[in-house]
């Protein structure tokens, strides 16, 4: 059936014409389908109206030129293929009407059935049917219902009600039970809501119906359902739906027809089997109805043993053909099967990492393909801890799985419930309608947050993704009463400090305490499960794919880590040494104390003895630290505190010198301790006096810390140990501070390390877009760079790291102005772009200087892929993100182009 085209354009494909790479034009359904034809199984004869077609429909609000010729041609040859006529009162063709974009957008978009009946063709269609006159007309029936609601816009209540008002009359529940007669007085009723709501006729003529259904389908591209969907799902909302015409087979045609859906592996577990569900004598819009019971597909070999082997072997041949999980759906028509669509099915993340080492195993792909099969998020995924769920765990409501993991606790209310109970070493859930910032503690303090509102984008689940934190999200069941301090759902009270379970992957909220289980890829990481004794199909798959990445990967991968535990339990991980050392995190606790007076000091005397006490600490520190990291690089970065986090807070401490001196008490100390704070007190402590900055200002504090480095590593060293240490000096802005503090530091390691054969290297941190700007000269001072793009963020789009994620990210995601965080992935275009420069002009300055980034983003799949093509040699991340990069620097060396993880 070629088609004559009369005009340039090709606006419509045969099934024959065209193949399963072509889904930007023909969506995927339409691209499988041709695929399945072309192959040779049995598909329905058909084509295809490209998504072309319908953006120029949308933007015209007219069908392009040409376009009514070619499917008047492609139709003419579809009837001689079929030898029907479209309606025909004898012996008609029908069609289906079904949209299919590129990617899957499951019930957002229409679909018409039985496209040309008419009260003519109806007959026909019985004597089709062998003479089934209630066939025929319930064919019908529903040809109205769905026209009219999908085209038309008529209520599909209204259908539903009279549908209800017959079996209600005829004293049933089941529509089966109607019959020819029933139907056919149904099919007056709807034609009379039909004209009722549209004002005329249903149409008769079929290519009218079919028309009118082609451009319905064009128009549910921009359905508001669809329109939310694709904003959540990111997917670009220029590329239109294709539009697929197929000839209509029927499974509710008796007991030798059927309808069904099968998986050519499980997609839960990727275990090898044969998965799906089949409904005898029904439509494939019966089983999503759910109006009666499927069987497991395995009935089928019963019931039709000759469908049954040859669906096993198409399925087979599916397979073999995608060299994937294929998911498939099918209809028997009278003993004959039809396979009427395909794609390379969904999966969880277990089944992603298993079915791609089945997949080399039996020869299908090699290991590269595999690697570029997973991704970092399903690995991420796979290592949140997860419930134990058996029979006794309902869940009592369901809300939106907004950051994953599995999170015990009780319930709380406010934020600082949460901080006084988790200070008393209590697990809590905090529980809110909603979160805002003052909520911020109370997040920190609790093991998950759970409100009865907002989506995906809220606040609550913004920041508790940035946190790391469980959080469902829009429980919209649950009553949450604040001032009451309980909350009802499923008609039960929950009182504060009654214990909930909640799922940040699925979204399901149980009351009382749900076992928790640990990730075994966890333990596989720990080194507690042997890849090669366990029988854990999933360790072996990951264990595999992660070897190969390793094997692959240009990007070495370090750790963000400041004590020793977190250092070993990153090497475990994978960590190739540590890319950043957070030294102001060693001076919390009762060591605040000294810095505090380190700060503040008035004089000379004490602030040398501040630095004194200070200093055996610091190299204790490292000392542990070097011993963790034995014989691999340790990025030690010199202190940088926002001044505040160090001071008392300027408010409060005014409060109590004023009640303290209406009290009459001697202040004088804490008098004088005010003035100092009030003295250093900045508006904008983030732009204020730290990093580089800080060390400049109060003498000795950089050149204490480099002693202590310095002296560590040449204790580890005499040791037995090897230690490599590398200095970094933060927030650089001009190539002069980092001369500065370099000449000083020099002069330390010169003196301390002597001959122990110790190697100190200086660098810095590109973090402030003027360093980037300069990094050619600043390269002449450093040895290496490290990027610290969570400054390079703040200051490149001017936002405020600690404020805004909850202040407005969520207008700025609803409203697209960025898909995702700037702080959680990295903004190619413009702070990239400033990591692009400086790397290219600092290694134009020192050909062997060393990138590496520091930021969150180093743990970030696609920023991982960002920083593989800029050249950096390393990322550093947190330890449980070691392994994600790991994956994701073995995928991004595998792959040409950037990431593609939908
Ligand atoms: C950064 O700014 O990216 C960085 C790693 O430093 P910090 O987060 O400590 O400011
Ligand atoms: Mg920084």
């Amino acid at each position: 059936m070629a088609a004559q085209e009369t005009v340039d354009h090709k606006y419509v494909y045969d099934f024959a014409e065209g193949n399963k790479d072509q889904k930007d034009l023909l969506g995927g359904k339409g691209a499988n389908l041709a695929e399945m034809t072309n192959i040779g199984l049995p598909v329905p004869p058909g084509f295809t109206i490209t998504t072309e077609a319908c953006k120029a429909y949308l933007t015209t609000g007219a069908e392009p030129a040409g376009l009514a010729e070619q499917i008047s041609a492609h139709l003419g040859g579809l009837e001689r293929a079929m030898g029907r006529k479209l309606g025909d009162p004898r012996d008609p063709l029908l069609v289906s009407v079904r949209s299919g974009a590129k990617f899957s957008m499951p019930g957002m978009m229409e679909t018409v059935l039985n496209v040309g009946l008419n009260d003519d063709s109806v007959v026909g269609l019985s004597a089709q049917a062998g003479g089934n006159d209630r066939f025929a007309w319930d064919s019908y029936r529903r040809l109205i219902q769905m026209f009219g609601k999908t085209v038309c816009d008529v209520p599909g209540e209204e259908f539903e009600h009279a549908l209800d008002e017959a079996k209600r009359a005829k004293g049933t529940t089941n529509d089966l039970d109607l019959d020819a007669d029933d139907l056919r007085a149904l099919v007056d009723a709807y034609k009379k809501i039909f004209s009722k709501h549209t004002g005329r006729e249903f149409p008769q003529d079929p290519r009218e119906q079919l028309d009118l259904a082609i451009k319905a389908v064009f128009e549910s591209w921009n359905a508001e359902r669809a329109i939310i969907y694709r904003r959540q799902e990111r997917i670009p909302a220029d590329l239109g739906t294709a539009v697929n015409v197929v000839t209509m087979v029927f499974g509710n045609l008796g007991p030798d027809s059927g309808t069904g859906v099968a998986f050519t592996r499980d997609p839960a577990s990727g275990a090898q089997g044969i998965y799906g569900d089949y409904l005898a004598n029904a439509q494939g819009e019966d089983v999503v109805a759910g109006i009666r019971n499927t069987v497991p597909l395995q009935e089928l070999e019963r019931i039709d043993k000759k469908s049954y082997d040859e669906l096993l072997d198409y399925m087979a041949r599916l397979e073999g053909h995608y060299k994937d999980l294929c998911d498939i759906e099918f209809t028997i028509e009278r003993g004959k099967l039809w396979m009427l669509q395909t794609r390379v099915g969904k999966r969880t993340a277990a089944a992603a990492f298993v079915i791609a080492g089945q997949l080399v195993d039996e020869g299908l792909i090699d290991l590269d393909e595999a690697l570029h099969r997973v991704n970092g998020a399903q690995l991420a995924q796979l290592m949140f801890p997860r419930f134990k769920l058996d029979h006794e765990f309902t869940p009592v409501a369901k809300g939106i799985g907004a950051s994953p993991g599995a999170a015990v606790g009780k319930v709380v209310f406010t934020s600082a419930r949460a901080v006084e109970l988790a200070g008393e070493g209590e697990a809590v859930i905090l529980v809110r309608r909603e979160t805002n910032p003052d909520d911020l503690n109370g997040m920190i303090a609790a093991q998950g947050i759970l409100t009865s509102r907002g989506g995906k984008t809220s606040h609550a689940a913004v920041v508790a993704r940035g946190m790391g934190k469980t959080c469902v999200s829009g429980a919209d069941e649950l009553d949450v009463n604040i001032p009451a301090k309980k909350f009802t759902v499923a008609g039960r009270a929950v009182n504060e400090g009654d214990v909930i379970s909640i799922d940040g992957t699925t979204g399901k909220v149980y009351l009382g305490e749900v076992p928790v289980m640990p990730s075994e890829v966890v333990q596989y990481f720990e080194g507690e499960l042997d890849p090669e004794q366990t029988d854990d199909a999933l360790v072996k798959a990951v264990h595999r794919i992660m070897t190969h990445a390793d094997a692959r990967r240009r990007l070495a991968v370090r750790t963000n880590a400041d004590t020793g535990a977190d250092a070993a339990r990153a090497r475990r991980f994978g960590a190739q040494g540590i890319g950043l050392c957070r030294t102001e995190h060693m001076f919390l606790g009762e060591r605040r104390e000294l810095v505090e007076r380190l700060i503040l000091s008035a004089t000379d005397a004490e602030r040398q003895d501040a630095l004194a006490a200070l200093l055996p600490l610091q190299r204790e520190d490292f000392i542990e630290i070097f011993r963790e990291m034995d014989g691999l690089p340790v990025t030690v970065r010199l202190i940088d505190p926002p001044l505040h986090e160090f001071l008392p807070p300027l408010e409060q401490l005014a409060v109590n010198v004023a009640v303290a001196q209406e009290r009459g008490e001697d202040v004088a100390k804490e008098e004088a301790l005010l003035a100092a704070v009030r003295r250093m007190h900045e508006e904008n402590p983030m732009l204020g006096l730290r990093g580089v900055r800080l060390g400049l200002v109060i003498p000795g504090l950089f050149a204490m810390q480099v002693r202590a480095i310095a002296e560590a590593a040449v204790a580890v060293t005499r040791g037995g140990g090897s230690a490599g240490p590398e200095i970094m000096v933060p927030l650089v802005g001009a190539v002069q501070e980092l001369e500065t503090v370099r000449a000083e530091a020099e002069k330390i390691i010169a003196e301390v390390v002597g001959d122990s054969g110790v190697e100190v290297l200086i660098g810095t941190m590109i973090e402030v877009p003027r360093a980037a700007l300069t990094a050619g000269q600043i390269a002449e001072a450093a040895q290496f760079f490290s990027f610290g793009t969570n400054d390079l963020t703040q200051m490149g789009w001017g936002f405020s790291r600690d404020d805004v994620e909850g202040a407005f990210f969520w207008r700025y995601l609803e409203l697209g102005i960025f898909g995702i965080s700037p702080f959680e992935s990295i903004d190619r275009e413009g702070v990239g772009r400033l990591v692009r420069i400086a790397a290219e002009e600092g290694r134009a300055a020192r050909p062997e200087l060393k990138l590496g980034v520091c930021g969150e983003h180093g743990g970030d799949p696609d920023s991982v892929h960002f920083f593989h093509e800029v050249g950096l040699d390393y990322v550093s991340c947190s330890p449980f993100r070691v392994p994600v990069a790991r994956l994701e620097a073995g995928r991004a060396a595998v792959e040409t182009t950037g990431s593609d993880s939908r």
